[in-house]
């Protein structure tokens, strides 16, 4: 006898002020399909028995090739007009961890991030170093002209105009997470970014941070973040909804919930996606919107932007 293969798989693609007024028709499509696609990637791998690992891992590439994100190629800006990117991923069988901030030439960050974590002595690498231990392990390199798309040019010129109104216009949604649970039920987590447009000082943020914006423990819930970065860094988001799982038997809607509305007691703008090793998963946030989908063993694919969705 078979039995079918049980997994949940989230996916965002950033939290932000996009409401139905605001985003293109463009753009609303470009993000839809996007993570269509991605999911599609990621639930191959999780109906064929794959690892969560696996399939956080796959989904998150396919984000990062996809201009529309500000992950990998179409990331934002640094205030010198160059691309930066960062990423995670944990995999919640044995808190194995690996991360890279700074990077300037790896096509898919998030590989990059697994190569530390696997083939590597470290869980975090940043900037010429890590580029450097990317060209080793053989990743695949591109150009500056592959990260780099017109909009996300516009935008920097934009910011660097205004600049009073720096944080609102720098923190453009975008940067993409998965968290997925497997066969096995074993859980993982991924999150990659550009980060802020206009960041300088080689200013990193919360989603190459484990604990921060990405966590992943088999004993309570696998999460991604996105948001204002700085705020998830101090309150240890990710880490603190498994912690609140696990010491509290709060539910992974209960413990997101929570520590979202704690994020903005503080001033904090974001969101986060859950899953857990029972096969729950959902998301919070509370910004207007948040790029997100949800698919499972029994439901089909579900895409969403804004909030009243
Ligand atoms: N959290 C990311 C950062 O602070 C940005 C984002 O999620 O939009 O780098």
């Amino acid at each position: 006898m078979t039995t079918t293969p049980r997994w949940t798989l989230v996916l965002h693609g950033g939290s932000g002020s996009m409401t139905r007024e605001t985003l293109s028709a463009e753009a609303d499509a470009a993000g839809r399909a996007g993570l269509h696609a991605a999911l599609a990637a990621g639930s191959r791998i999780l109906a064929s028995a794959g690892t969560a690992l696996h399939a956080v891992e796959a989904a998150i590439r396919v984000l990062e090739d996809d201009p529309a994100f500000n992950a990998g190629r179409g990331s934002v800006f640094t205030a010198d007009g160059v691309i930066e990117c960062d990423a995670a991923i944990m995999d919640g069988r044995d808190r194995n961890a690996g991360a890279a901030a700074g990077l300037t030439a790896t096509r898919n960050p998030v590989s990059l991030a697994r190569a530390v974590m696997e083939r590597s002595p470290h869980v975090l690498l940043a900037g010429t170093g890590a580029d450097a231990f990317s060209r080793e392990q053989g990743l695949e390199q591109a150009d500056p002209d592959w990260f780099a798309t017109p909009e996300r040019r516009r935008q920097l010129d934009e910011m660097l105009a205004n600049p009073d109104a720096a944080f609102d216009i720098g923190m453009k949604y975008g940067t993409v997470g998965a968290v997925a649970v497997d066969a096995a039920g074993h859980v993982a987590a991924a999150t990659s970014t550009g980060g802020l447009t206009a960041k300088k000082w080689g200013r990193i943020g919360d989603s190459p941070l484990i604990g921060a914006g990405t966590y992943a423990d088999d004993r309570a819930a696998a999460v991604s973040c996105t948001g204002a970065g700085e705020y998830f860094i101090r309150l240890g988001v990710a880490a603190e909804i498994a912690a609140r799982v696990r010491l509290s038997g709060r539910s992974i809607e209960d413990a997101a919930d929570r520590a979202i509305d704690e994020l903005g007691e503080y001033g904090g703008k974001g969101g986060v996606i859950v899953v857990a090793p029972d096969g729950s998963g959902g998301w919070a946030f509370n910004t207007p919107g948040m790029y997100r989908a949800i698919a499972t063993h029994e439901t089909s694919a579900e895409v969403a932007i804004y909030g009243d969705e």
